[in-house]
């Protein structure tokens, strides 16, 4: 059977801790929250891509433990077709999330089952990823992994979206293989520095503007950068063209750069146009940022019809 859309990505439990401050080493200190939410870039992809629309099956890995129910709960209920997402020894993915009083994050990745997904796990699924328009990946799984997921897509004459999050050391093919590559402000500037081990950083990541335009002289061939309240950055032909985000009460936030990655995929298996496709993305982005939670603050696709 062929998908449209492949997600070769990650799959994880989260677990939520709230503290009052980050625990100095050695310390402990009392937390509340303690809800495990299914997590994970390619699983919070997968679901949003179904969400809008796509026709979709995931490739991945879970372990043979409790969390991986817990993983993959809301995929199980109205998701993707998960029958590539391998069954293996050992944990599956675990991310704690520590929020503090002041809002700021501390996040341990435990990658479990992720690590699994090399380039020989992903050849096991070659006609799956073959058979389909789009495949998206990000960077939550092995390097060769992702590689190969990126040559079975191009050869089969696909569209390989990556979504270089976390920016982790590639070969530089890869991301030029990328149409679009979907990266934030922040991990523009790491990627524009992996072409450029000269560029400066942090003026890149104050102009975006700038570093898409250092990122498709390098050779790219398209490019996404996602700016949060400020909407995001499309590349058409070699120009850059400003998408405003819409205008929304944002209660969380966490999640929304994987929303937009997932509808993104959506609109393009269904049409290629880009920069339609951005616009689609930021609209379902927005409804996410509007409610907590990642997974669970996805629009059904009944809502995403209303809007
Ligand atoms: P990431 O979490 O990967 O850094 P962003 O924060 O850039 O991702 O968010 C991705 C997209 O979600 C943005 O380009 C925008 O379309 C939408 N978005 C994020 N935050 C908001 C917000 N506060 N209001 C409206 N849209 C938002």
């Amino acid at each position: 059977m062929s998908v449209p859309i492949v997600v070769v990505g990650s799959v994880n439990a989260d677990l939520r801790a709230t503290v009052e401050r980050h625990p100095q080493p050695g310390e402990t200190v009392l937390g509340g929250d303690g809800t495990v939410t299914p997590g994970g870039k390619g699983a919070n992809q997968a679901l949003a891509a179904v969400r809008a629309g796509g026709r979709v099956a995931m490739v991945g890995a879970v372990g043979r433990d409790p969390n991986s129910d817990a993983a993959l709960r809301l995929l199980r209920s109205q998701g993707p077709d998960l029958g590539a997402v391998d069954e293996v020894d050992g944990p599956t993915g675990v991310a704690v999330v520590m929020v503090a009083a002041s809002g700021e994050n501390a996040i341990i990745v435990i990658p479990g089952a992720n690590a699994t997904v090399d380039a020989s796990a992903v050849e096991r699924h070659r006609d799956l990823i073959e058979g389909a328009g789009v495949v998206v990946c990000q960077g939550e799984i092995p390097v060769d992994g992702i590689v190969q997921a990126s040559e079975l897509c191009e050869s089969a004459g696909g569209r390989f979206i990556l979504n270089l999050a976390p920016v982790i050391e590639v070969p530089s093919e890869l991301i030029l293989r990328a149409d679009p590559l979907v990266v934030n402000e922040h991990e523009g500037a790491l990627v524009a520095a992996m072409f450029d081990a000269g560029a400066d950083t942090e003026a890149l990541e104050a102009d975006p503007s700038a570093c898409v335009d250092l990122l498709m002289s390098q050779g790219c061939r398209s490019v996404v950068m996602t700016l949060g309240s400020k909407g995001s950055l499309v590349t058409v032909e070699d120009q850059v063209r400003a998408i405003p985000a819409e205008r929304v009460e944002a209660v969380d936030t966490v999640g929304a750069g994987d929303a937009f990655v997932g509808a993104l995929a959506a609109r393009l298996a269904d049409d290629g146009d880009l920069e339609s496709a951005c616009r689609s993305a930021s609209g379902f982005a927005a409804l996410t940022v509007t409610r907590p939670g990642a997974q669970a603050s996805y629009p059904t696709a009944e809502e995403v019809a209303a809007t």
